[in-house]
Formats: C-alpha cells, sequence, structure tokens
C-alpha cells in the first residue's frame, strides 16, 4: 500500500469517538446546575480515585459538607461509613439523571452523633496516653529518670544499672537481685510502648 495515499491519511486520522468536542465537557452535577464542572471533589472513602465534577459555587458546598470528617480519625471515618450503611445516609447521593443532590436525611441528629462519637474518642485517646504516661513515668522512676530521658539516655542508665546490679557482682544479695527484676520489668515495659 502507498503510505502517501488519502486510504492511509484516513486510518491515520482520530477516530471520531476519541475527539473532545465542547458538548461532552463535564457539566456540574448539582441538581439543575447548567455550569461547567470545573472541579473535582472525590465521592469518599468508598468510592477511592471517583469524583463528582463541579461548579466553583457547588464544589464549596460539597466540600463544607464533606470537611466535617477531616477532624475525624481514619477509623473513626470508617466507623462513619459503616454506620452509613446501616443507619445514617450518605451525604450526598446520586440522582436519577447523575446529578448530585443535597441528601435530605443527613439531618442534624447524623451530625450531631457523628460530633459525639469525635469527642469520645478523642476523649478516650487521651485517656490512653494519660495512664500510659503514667506507668511509664513510674517505669522511668525506677531507672532514676524523668519524663525529660530520650531512647539513648534510658538504653545507656539500663546498661549501667544491669551491670551494676549483675548477680555475679553481688552474690547473695536478694535486695540487688530484686531492684535488677524492676529495673528489667521497668526498661521491657519502657520498650513495649516504644519509649526504650
Ligand atoms: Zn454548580
Amino acid at each position: 500500500m502507498n503510505l502517501n495515499s488519502p486510504l492511509f491519511d484516513k486510518i491515520r486520522s482520530k477516530p471520531a469517538a476519541e475527539e473532545v468536542r465542547p458538548d461532552q465537557e463535564p457539566r456540574c452535577q448539582h441538581a439543575g446546575c447548567t455550569r461547567k464542572g470545573e472541579f473535582r471533589a472525590p465521592k469518599g472513602r468508598d468510592h477511592e480515585g471517583q469524583f463528582f465534577r463541579f461548579c466553583l459555587e457547588h464544589v464549596k458546598q460539597y466540600n463544607q459538607t464533606y470537611n466535617y470528617f477531616a477532624g475525624m480519625t481514619d477509623s473513626a471515618v470508617q466507623d462513619y461509613h459503616k454506620d452509613s450503611l446501616t443507619g445514617h445516609r450518605p451525604t450526598w447521593t446520586v440522582g436519577v439523571n447523575g446529578t448530585v443532590a443535597p441528601d435530605s436525611k443527613i439531618d442534624a441528629a447524623s451530625l450531631l452523633r457523628a460530633k459525639l462519637d469525635r469527642l469520645r474518642r478523642a476523649r478516650e485517646a487521651a485517656g490512653q496516653r494519660k495512664s500510659v504516661g503514667k506507668a511509664a513515668l513510674k517505669a522511668l522512676e525506677s531507672l532514676g529518670l524523668d519524663e525529660s530521658a530520650d531512647k539513648v539516655t534510658i538504653r545507656r542508665r539500663f546498661k549501667e544499672l544491669a551491670k551494676r546490679l549483675h548477680p555475679d557482682l553481688n552474690e547473695g544479695d536478694r535486695s540487688r537481685e530484686d531492684k535488677l527484676r524492676a529495673i528489667i520489668d521497668a526498661y521491657n515495659y519502657l520498650k513495649s510502648v516504644g519509649l526504650a
């Protein structure tokens, strides 16, 4: 076949379907809005990589609603979505024509519930930190250290004390054996919580 033939030119040209026609530009998916969908908005956790298309006004509106997840931990958001399968509804739903409408079922109660969940989790996390902190402080004290001690200091102190209290050097001294045991426990605890 002659490469300069008109037939080859035809084959080489793009198929019509791939051409971007102006009427295929995405439109804002907010119900009733006819503006260009210039902005992408994530559909959410269960639809990663999927986006709604909105105009500026509606992407702002969407983000305002979407952002109330921002303060939650990942697991809280997951729980929220788990809840949404049985209890409260997703924030937005896709309507019959692929348009997006604010979901009237996302009511004050759902928002309040999410907020309470968030508060409870924050309180639990704070409580956990506090009790870990208390036990860690006690462990540090038995090594003769305080909360300012870093890993290097803790390890160095542990080795030093373990050497000094080693049974080979303290034959028959029960009190030193007990002390060594306490120091090993303290050090192991600090390691278990990532402090040593
Ligand atoms: Zn719009």
